[in-house]
């Protein structure tokens, strides 16, 4: 991964796009004041007000959304009608009077997104257009300075780091720092990546065949897939519930990751809330407990390896920078802070692989960190 990653940072064009933010300064935690800020993800829509009251504190208040399938597939133009009725209803809702002074507003896309100037998009009214991995950084930074790395886990996964200008060999020359969003869910190495024919049938399937394969095996919207595959296959072997599936088993996407944080949560002894995900969720009826600790273990086995790809990442990223002495890492996304032991198995899997270091690189949760990032990188330019 620090192989490719170097490629980004040399090359247009290259697997992992490693795309410079525009975002120089890093927070010092003084900046104060109210802001806006906005962050579209892949499931969510959320609108925050967010208060700076300096000394690293801020304060954030915030709805979330809903995007449906519907406004996700069409046109930009409706989808951007809906994120302005939600602002509308959201400073309703808080009391912020849209006409009196104007509030500095922040947008954050969890989106690959070129960008050519800090707030060089089409939305001229926004003071900032922030990556969702880059605002969770800066927001991380603005209470713990020694925020060099952050994660997204969510509907995707992503990463994005500091880096030195210097480092930047496709911009020339150089000084300074600017964070780099990597885009690293492109990454897709098959002699390194552990890709079992359940990840080649789900890629199949997708939209984006043989793309974004290291997002594949890590993230929300692709966990319960795989898991479904699997468990097909052990329908059709014979060695799961007598060999006999059900319709709703049948229906790619039907099983949500979400349900594999219930099963790996369900520690009763007779697995009886795996059993209510198997029939309300999958339609299973009269499966047995055999059954269920074979579901419930190849929960765990995506989990985790999931959660162990992911600290691969991790370890690439603070292997570049060099910043094994000391690196907080700041992980946004439901995945992360919904899933049982994500964090632990990360946690175990850099300790594998960095030794005793790993004591040294603190995985912490940054909740509505992209939404906060935004504000601050409102307030930083
Ligand atoms: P976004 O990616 O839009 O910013 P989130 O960070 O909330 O939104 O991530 C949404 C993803 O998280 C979905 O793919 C969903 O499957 C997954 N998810 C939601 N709740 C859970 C949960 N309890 N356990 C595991 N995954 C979850
Ligand atoms: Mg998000």
């Amino acid at each position: 991964m620090v192989t490719e990653f170097k490629k980004g940072l040399a090359n247009d064009g290259e697997v992992i796009a490693m795309l410079p933010s525009y975002v120089i300064n890093r927070p010092t935690g003084s900046e104060v004041g109210v802001y806006l800020a906005l962050d579209l993800g892949g499931t969510n829509f959320r609108v925050c007000r967010v208060n700076l009251e300096g000394y690293g504190n801020m304060r954030l208040t915030s709805a979330k959304y809903t995007i449906s399938d519907e406004l996700k597939t069409g046109p930009g133009e409706k989808l951007f009608e809906f994120l302005a009725d939600c602002v509308a209803a959201f400073c309703k809702d808080y009391g912020l009077d849209p006409t009196g002074d104007s509030i500095p507003m922040g947008f954050t896309f969890s989106f690959p997104c070129k960008q050519i100037a800090i707030d060089k998009g089409m939305l001229i009214l926004i003071k900032a257009i922030v990556n969702d991995t880059v605002g969770t950084l800066i927001a991380h930074a603005y209470s713990d300075p020694q925020t060099y790395i952050s994660v997204i886990l969510g509907t995707g996964t992503n990463a994005a780091y500091v880096e030195k200008v210097a480092n930047i060999r496709k911009w020339g020359s150089g000084s300074g720092e600017v964070i780099i969003n990597t885009e690293w869910g492109a990454y897709k190495e098959a002699s390194i990546l552990p890709i079992t024919h359940w990840d080649n049938a789900l890629d199949r399937k997708t939209t984006n065949p043989k793309q974004q394969i290291f997002e594949k095996m890590i993230s929300g919207m692709y966990l319960g897939e795989i898991v479904r595959l699997i468990l097909i296959d052990l329908i059709k072997s014979g060695e799961l519930f007598n060999g006999v599936g059900s319709q709703l088993l049948e229906e790619p996407y039907h099983f949500d990751t979400a349900y594999m944080s219930r099963i790996e949560r369900d520690h009763s002894l007779g697995l009886s809330d795996t059993k209510q995900v198997l029939e309300d969720v999958m339609g299973v009826v009269n499966s047995s407990i055999d059954d269920r600790r074979i579901v419930k273990h190849v929960c765990e086995l995506v989990g985790t390896r999931a959660a162990r790809l992911a600290a691969a990442g991790v370890a690439a990223l603070v292997t570049k920078i060099n910043r094994l002495d000391a690196c907080t890492v700041a992980i946004d996304g439901s995945l992360f802070e919904h899933y049982p032991h994500f964090g632990n198995r990360m946690r175990d899997a850099l300790r594998e692989l960095l030794g005793i270091t790993a004591q040294n690189i603190l995985l912490e949760q940054a909740r509505d960190g992209s939404g906060q990032g935004a504000a601050l990188i409102a307030a930083l330019v």
